[in-house]
């Protein structure tokens, strides 16, 4: 009797135990809960009113700066792709005095040249039902609800802004027969909405800016630094005590010169951060340092963890390759996506025994339009990359490493003849060819997904202002209005409808203030300090002298991004990748080797300095990918997905901008919300089914 009393009082010791446990838990997640700072609207600047009606009402009360003052400021902008081209060109034209930097030898070397497949805009030419209303709804839904409706509405509207002003600047944009302008389809939408200069829209466009900058740069309105590298931000405080962003350190890359610049405002345009992954689609030089410098000096990154992969990417083909290649997204307006139904003709393709070709029709699995009967082959990008890994996952992946699906044309050919697809696609077929030798026309193109676009980014208020004064961030390196997942072909209008419609506007806000704020000599002794931070930074790097090239240290870190961080994420994959990350870190501040001089060109010393910013946004990545326990669009936790393999979003929970504060090198960051209470928009599970 006295023993079982005993075990009855453990085993109730035991519950109370596990209760208060629990109990501890729950009460320390309402602590935290109720201790996490928020950004509410009036934060966030965004206009009372009526959706359609902010940012009419924003420009009719905002304050502007005078001609004669404009002459008086000074504006930085950091970057020459389609964000920092159009915004340089802008404010110049505007009458400000503008420096503007980029890496490469040329501003139209910037990434945005490769973008390839179209930029949206609501024209409504192809009279199929399209409205402003309804691209606002499509990224709003596209970015599975994880947007801002009042940026995103803004973004919707200046669209058709955006094609009249490059139409006026000649962009060469593909017309119909009758000479009206063309427009294709892409994902996630069911009208035709992009416009396009064959597989070459970003190209096209970036000229089109480049010719409004090398404008003002003959008018003297610009002065344009090429090869030079903004290494960090300078602050200096205002007599209320302050700090404003006054400046920047840039170094010469052909000199290898750390030199000082003072502007009134700095803007901020320089790209996404894929590269963190190592392969990705993006330009090589494409960096995340610029963001890393401004989250360091207290802006507030916004959502890293969502990365946009891409389904449609030429596959990897060895260990030694550097980079990987975009087939565009209007392929598949026209090409249709399968692999075969067979185990056993998966099994013969990987070991090269037969081709695509020599599969029956009705031995191929077209698993889009079997599983997203209403949007098929245009289901968006994160849908698609999904469906393929889980296809490749099953064993029926198509080239030797089974990694890969088809992407065929031979309907297209059939239907409307070979001459009509190689005008549309021609230049994409001819990369193709080049790169995996074997002719698309002939045999179905391999395609597999792989990191493309980054929706996290530097945290802007309506205004693209950061939490810093006075420091401003445009295009794809600001968090941007694509939600956890971009549409195609609305990178390029973000970039430029920042650049050409709401910055020349917004800035003037704040610039309308610092009329009074005269030059600054760049002998200050805060940009003495920043400069000596930054060549001290070099110079430790240049001492390690150890065994390990950087790339061979990025690459490491990019398979663990890709193992851990990539496509789906679980909670112990992420945990387990903050731990090799960290790993990483320590093999890179102790045994990286650097050769060469610092005080000369030096790419090695360059991609060092960007390897050690990658580092901490793959952590930063991992940390918001874990405390996000849900999946919604790019982001997808295995622990959330439907029966059917969905994403499934936890709105009571995450419908919120996860935005990381530095708290300090080797400190974790502190976790900001901006909720998205939607007022205009109901949230809906997304279904591309029906
Ligand atoms: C292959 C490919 C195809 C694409 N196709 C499309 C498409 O068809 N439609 C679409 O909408 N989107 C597309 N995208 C996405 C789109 O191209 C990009 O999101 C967009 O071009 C980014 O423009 P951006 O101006 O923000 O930055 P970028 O074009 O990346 O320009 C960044 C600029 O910043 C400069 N810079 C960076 N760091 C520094 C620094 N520290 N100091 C000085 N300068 C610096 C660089 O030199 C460069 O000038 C594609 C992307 C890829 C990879």
């Amino acid at each position: 009797m006295a023993k079982i009393k005993e075990e009855i009082k453990e085993a109730a010791k035991q519950v109370v135990e596990a209760v208060a446990e629990k109990v501890v838990k729950k009460a320390a997640e309402v602590v935290k809960e109720a201790t996490t700072p928020i950004i509410t609207p009036e934060m966030a600047k965004i206009p009372a009113g009526p959706l359609e009606l902010k940012w009419t009402n924003y420009k009719n009360h905002q304050k502007l700066v005078n001609p004669a003052n404009k002459r008086r400021l000074d504006v930085i902008v950091v970057g020459t792709g389609l964000a920092g081209a159009s915004a340089a060109a802008s404010l110049a034209e505007m009458g400000f005095n503008v420096l503007n930097f980029c890496i490469q030898d040329s501003p139209r070397r910037a990434h945005s040249i490769a973008a390839q497949g179209g930029i949206n805009a609501a024209k409504n030419y192809q009279n199929d039902g399209d409205s402003v209303y309804r691209l606002y709804y499509d990224t709003i839904k596209g970015g599975d609800y994880r947007a801002r409706e009042a940026n995103v509405y803004r973004l919707a509207e200046v669209s058709n802004s955006i094609i009249d002003q490059c139409v006026a600047q000649g962009v060469p944009f593909a017309r119909e027969y009758g000479g009206l302008l063309d427009n294709r389809s892409f994902g996630g939408a069911q009208v035709s909405r992009t416009f396009y200069a064959k597989g070459q829209t970003g190209q096209q466009l970036l000229l089109g800016a480049y010719s409004a900058l090398s404008r003002q740069i003959g008018k003297g309105k610009v002065k344009m630094y090429t090869r030079y590298e903004m290494l960090d931000i300078v602050m200096i405080a205002d007599e209320n005590g302050e700090k404003r962003a006054r400046g920047i350190i840039a170094r010469n890359l052909v000199t290898g010169r750390i030199e000082r610049f003072f502007a009134h405002a700095v803007v901020v345009g320089s790209g996404g951060y894929g590269n963190t992954f190592f392969l990705s689609t993006n330009a090589m030089a494409s960096n995340g340092s610029a963001a890393m410098q401004m989250y360091r000096h207290g802006a507030l990154f916004a959502n890293p963890c969502y990365a946009q992969i891409h389904p449609t990417c030429i596959p990897k083909h060895g260990d030694f390759q550097s980079k990987l290649t975009l087939m565009s997204e209007s392929l598949r307006n026209d090409g249709r996506i399968w692999v075969p139904k067979k185990l056993e003709d998966a099994k013969r393709l990987q070991a090269g025994e037969i081709k695509g070709r020599d599969i029956p029709e009705e031995d191929r699995d077209y698993y889009l339009e079997r599983r997203y009967p209403a949007f098929g082959n245009l289901v968006p990008r994160d849908v698609a990359s999904r469906a393929a890994k889980e296809r490749c996952d099953k064993g029926y992946g198509v080239n030797n490493t089974g990694l890969a699906v088809f992407l065929d044309f031979s309907d297209a050919i059939q239907r409307l003849g070979k001459d009509v697809v190689a005008q549309k696609y021609g230049n994409l077929f001819q990369m193709y060819e080049k790169i995996v030798d074997e002719n698309p026309y002939e045999n179905p193109m391999m395609i597999f997904p792989a990191i493309h676009y980054t929706m996290g980014g530097i945290w802007v208020d309506y205004e693209l202002q950061t939490t810093v004064k006075g420091l401003f961030c445009i295009g794809e390196a600001n968090f941007s209005d694509h939600g956890a997942n971009r549409l195609g072909a609305s990178a390029l209008m973000q970039g430029l409808a920042d650049g050409y419609f709401v910055l020349p506007y917004t800035i003037q806000n704040y610039l309308s203030d610092q009329i009074g704020v005269p030059r600054m000599s760049t002998d200050l002794p805060e940009f003495a300090e920043a400069e000596k931070a930054v060549q001290d930074k070099i110079d430790r790097l240049m001492a390690i002298k150890g065994n390990r090239s950087v790339d061979s240290i990025h690459k490491e870190l990019g398979l663990i991004m890709w193992d851990f961080v990539g496509m789906g994420r679980t909670a112990e994959g992420l945990k387990e990748g903050i731990k090799k990350i960290d790993a990483i870190k320590k093999e890179f501040w102790t045994n990286v080797y650097i050769p060469g001089e610092a005080n000369s060109l030096n790419n090695e010393l360059e991609k060092a300095l960007r390897l050690a910013d990658f580092i901490e946004i793959g952590r930063l990545m991992a940390v918001d990918a874990l405390h996000r326990e849900e999946s919604c669009g790019g982001h997808f936790r295995e622990e959330y997905q439907t029966p059917e393999g969905e994403a499934l979003r936890q709105d009571d929970k995450f419908a919120y901008v996860g935005c990381w504060k530095y708290m300090g090198d080797d400190k974790e960051p502190q976790l900001i919300k901006e909720p998205l209470d939607y007022e205009f928009t109901e949230r809906k599970t997304r279904n591309y089914k029906n």
